[in-house]
């Protein structure tokens, strides 16, 4: 998976080293994004990933002023989350290949996405999660029929464990980062994005953990731009929780060197879908930013929190507290915004996700009445 002479270099608590990257050769006259990935489409399992709506939240452009502002809703993909995308080139990789186990990883979306697309795909799935990873996201990936292991600490851990399954016991390994497919499956979101609005917006806001799903938004508009569809790469913002903030402190420092305390820091947010000490595309993540003039940013739990209850209540779109990071970060930085850019926030999970970290910002009634008279 990994550059074997890059890879050996690594050092723990330090992002992957030699993380590989799809490359785009030759000419394409198809828009669709399907034909922009690297495994032909008889061997994509029959569930429908992707072509998730692009759609203009009217009381959110009125109430800031940004008639150009534009949501991404993933959350609608099969199993709730953008992870779909990845899972579903990973599944298609793995039949043309003959590969019948699948082993991943995750803090709960890209382990329930796997199970369910896999499950279409009629793969073998083994999913480590860390013991703490969102009641709902467990449960889904049960259903799906996936052999679940807890990890006792967390989702680094989780990670490590399921390397060395792979590693010693069989099977092909979907880690975010360290599958190159993870990063090229995620990719189809800017090419809907582009075929959509006819464009490439000017800003695009994208919450940040491991940093795959950021990598696979740059690689989308450089395949677009390689191919000669656009002609610039917009401006990406990496919004992450301020109590898990490994990429920007990267970016500010300059590289992960400084990063390799031990112990690493240990990852605290709401936001348990970027919740990650060490983020293991690091490393792409930063070059990617630095080469196409990115920002990043942190955002607070609270802010999160209260950016999630605004997206559902005006405009009835309910997210996971990571997806709502991204729209936290339009928020926190529309001021130094041209207003009448075209900015699209990525919405990367459905809200039901994880119902408990929801309650924080809303009442529940405390008793139920038998007659109107009790209101
Ligand atoms: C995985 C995930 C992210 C972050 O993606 P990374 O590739 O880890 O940066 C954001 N939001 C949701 C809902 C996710 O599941």
């Amino acid at each position: 998976m990994l550059c074997p002479e890059c890879s050996s270099t690594h050092k723990s608590g330090q992002p992957l080293n030699g993380v590989l990257e799809v490359e785009l050769s030759g000419t394409l006259e198809s828009n669709d994004p399907l034909d922009f990935l690297p495994v032909e489409g008889q061997y994509f399992p029959a569930i429908p990933v992707g072509n998730t709506p692009l759609w203009q939240p009217e009381n959110l452009q009125k109430k800031y002023g940004f008639p150009e502002l534009y949501l991404k809703d993933d959350g609608v993909n099969p199993t709730g989350s953008l992870k779909d995308r990845a899972s579903f080139l990973v599944a298609a990789f793995a039949r043309k290949h003959g590969i019948r186990e699948v082993v991943v990883a995750s803090t709960g979306n890209a382990g329930s996405s796997m199970a369910g697309v896999g499950a279409a795909a009629g793969l073998k799935v083994k999913l480590f999660l860390p013991k703490t990873a969102p009641q709902a996201k467990m449960i889904q990936a049960l259903q799906y029929g996936a052999d679940l292991v807890l990890a006792d600490k967390n989702y680094d851990q989780a990670f490590s464990l399921s390397l060395e399954y792979s590693n010693t016991r069989g099977g092909m390994n979907r880690n975010t980062a360290y599958n190159p497919m993870t990063i090229e499956g995620k990719k189809t979101v800017s090419i809907e994005i582009f075929k959509q609005l006819k464009k490439a917006p000017d800003h695009v806001f994208v919450s940040v953990g491991d940093g795959v799903i950021m990598s696979g938004v740059y690689k989308g508009f450089r395949d677009l731009l390689q191919l000669g569809r656009i002609d610039k790469i917009p401006v990406v913002h990496a919004v992450q929780a301020s109590g898990s903030d490994a990429i920007c402190r990267a970016m500010e420092s300059g590289d992960f060197d400084g990063q390799a305390e031990s112990p690493v820091r240990a990852a605290k947010t709401v936001a348990d879908s970027i919740s990650v000490d060490t983020p293991s595309n690091g490393h792409l993540a930063l070059k990617n930013l630095k080469a196409f003039g990115g920002h990043c940013f942190r955002v607070t739990d609270e802010e999160i929190l209260c950016a999630q209850k605004e997206l559902s209540s005006t405009c009835g779109l309910f997210s996971e507290p990571a997806a709502a990071t991204a729209y936290a970060g339009f928020l926190k930085q529309k001021a130094a915004l041209d207003s009448n850019e075209t900015c699209v926030v990525l919405l990367t999970g459905n809200g039901l996700k994880d119902i408990n970290s929801a309650t924080a910002k809303i009442v529940v009634p405390e008793k139920s009445i038998n007659s109107l008279d009790e209101l």
